[in-house]
């Protein structure tokens, strides 16, 4: 780590002292520490995540880092201030609630800011720099790594509100990406720490899309996945708030859907199964899928309940089936 990481990470810790301090003890936070008691977040879920409150000020956060004798110009290059036309600095995070973005070693290298007055955007990152690169970080991957290897299984989620929320109540095996789609790197990263990775994104267009990006990505550096199915556009902190922990574990995590499921639904977006060519077309991209699954149980599975649902004989689908198989090798 050259000096001027050092310095900023210097920089990072104070902050992460200092927003979650307002938030939690001083006149100035109460806004941000009204908004997480009104979201159902606890003292404890707030201390252990460190969360925090920066003021509605310009300077605040400037002010504060320059007393303590940091060199602005590095506090700039970092994206931690901003550096305006008239060459002043001014604060990037002002009246928002803070999460600390830690790296594995448990050191925040950034933030994510949530507007608590409706703001745009609703959350803002920290710049990207040499320290902070969210295509390579993953929320919470240090608090969750010993869960993740005691349950050889890791949750994905969206959101740092799912990750904490979850972790409140009990499940702690959670981690997310910062708000991009899910890289290469970070895959290979999860690879190394475990075998299934049970992916738990938004019950919504957004999240459907994401979840086959994930899942594929996933495949390709050989981690199991799994798909949960949240509906009616809830989010796991929604569902985790209207229906306790122990209802999203049983009805959500332990519900999760195989590749295969997941890919069944994800498919049917694209047809109209009233149709008979919707219906023929469809059956045949599930069955080539099907051809590439490596469990001959799992595909006679699949195989039997196609036939069931679509009135085609089993003998049928697994001569498609091995059409397929034969041009995969
Ligand atoms: P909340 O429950 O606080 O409304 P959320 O986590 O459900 O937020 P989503 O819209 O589902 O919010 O987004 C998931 C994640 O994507 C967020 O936690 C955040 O990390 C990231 N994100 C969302 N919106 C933005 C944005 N405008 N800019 C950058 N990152 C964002
Ligand atoms: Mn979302
Ligand atoms: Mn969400
Ligand atoms: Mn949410």
């Amino acid at each position: 780590v050259s000096n001027d990481n050092q310095s900023v990470l210097s920089a990072y810790e104070w902050l992460t002292k200092l927003y979650h301090h307002l938030l939690r003890y001083a006149k100035d936070g109460k806004e941000g520490y009204q908004y997480f008691k009104d979201r159902g977040i606890s003292d404890e879920a707030i201390d252990i995540f460190q969360l925090g409150y920066a003021p509605n000020l310009k300077e605040f956060t400037a002010e504060f880092l320059n007393k303590k004798g940091f060199n602005q110009a590095i506090l700039v290059k970092a994206g931690l201030l901003s550096l305006q036309d008239d060459n002043s600095v001014t604060d990037r995070f002002r009246g928002r609630v803070m999460f600390p973005i830690r790296n594995n070693l448990g050191k925040t290298i950034g933030f994510g800011g949530r507007t608590i007055s409706g703001g745009d955007p609703k959350y803002l990152n920290s710049a990207e720099s040499e320290l902070f690169q969210k295509s390579k970080l993953l929320y919470n991957f240090d608090l969750a790594k010993k869960h993740i290897r005691k349950e050889n299984e890791v949750i994905l989620f969206e959101g740092y509100m799912d990750v904490i929320s979850a972790y409140q109540a009990d499940i702690k095996n959670v981690i997310a990406t910062l708000g991009t789609s899910l890289t290469e790197g970070q895959a290979k990263l999860l690879k190394r720490y475990v075998d299934t990775v049970i992916i738990c994104y938004d019950g919504d267009k957004a999240g459907l899309e994401a979840t086959y990006k994930a899942a594929n990505l996933l495949r390709k550096v050989g981690c199991q996945i799994k798909v949960a199915n949240l509906k009616d556009n809830m989010d796991p902190d929604n569902f985790i708030k209207m229906h306790g922990g122990e209802a999203f574990n049983n009805e959500v995590i332990q519900a999760s859907d195989t590749y295969i499921s997941f890919y069944m639904r994800y498919l049917m977006k694209d047809y109209n199964l009233s149709l008979e060519g919707d219906r023929i077309t469809y059956i045949e991209a599930v069955v080539k899928e099907l051809a590439m699954v490596e469990s001959s149980v799992e595909r006679e599975y699949y195989l039997q309940q196609l036939s069931k649902e679509y009135n085609i004989s089993v003998e049928t689908l697994a001569s498609e089936l091995q059409g397929h198989r034969q041009k995969v090798g």
